[in-house]
């Protein structure tokens, strides 16, 4: 838990979040602000700001984080048709919080993104 990061307040149930789905080491929720019809966020429990902060004993987490990514993909009914998994990394990504995480897309046929 670090204060004043949103993504821990979710966690730990300070902030509202539309959840979907949680574990040990994960929780998934409905982005405020979705940019496509199904917006996702994963997101590991533990605290890392960014990729690069990423330690050798959190690889098993991670790989959580990815297996909750398709769990949940699945329940919402994307199997057939998937989905896209992004991830920003700092300034030139334009992320905005620093607790790492993935945003999950689907729901329609998704552009790539601009170069
Ligand atoms: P980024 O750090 O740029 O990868 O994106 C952060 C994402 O978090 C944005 O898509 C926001 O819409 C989303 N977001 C910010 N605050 C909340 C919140 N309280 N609940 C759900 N999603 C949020
Ligand atoms: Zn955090």
């Amino acid at each position: 838990m670090v204060q004043d990061c949103i993504f821990c307040k979710i966690i730990n149930k300070e902030i509202p979040a539309e959840v979907l789905y949680e574990n040990d080491d994960v929780l998934v929720f409905k982005d405020i602000k979705p940019v496509s019809p199904i917006h996702l966020l994963i997101i590991p429990k533990k605290h890392i700001p960014t990729f690069f902060d990423l330690q050798p004993e959190d690889s098993r987490m991670m790989g959580e984080v990815q297996r909750a990514a398709a769990t949940v993909a699945r329940d919402m009914g994307l199997a057939q048709k998937g989905f896209r998994l992004v991830a920003n990394c700092m300034e030139d990504s334009g992320q905005v919080i620093f607790h790492l995480h993935y945003h999950l897309l689907g729901g329609k046929r998704l552009p790539w993104l601009a170069g």
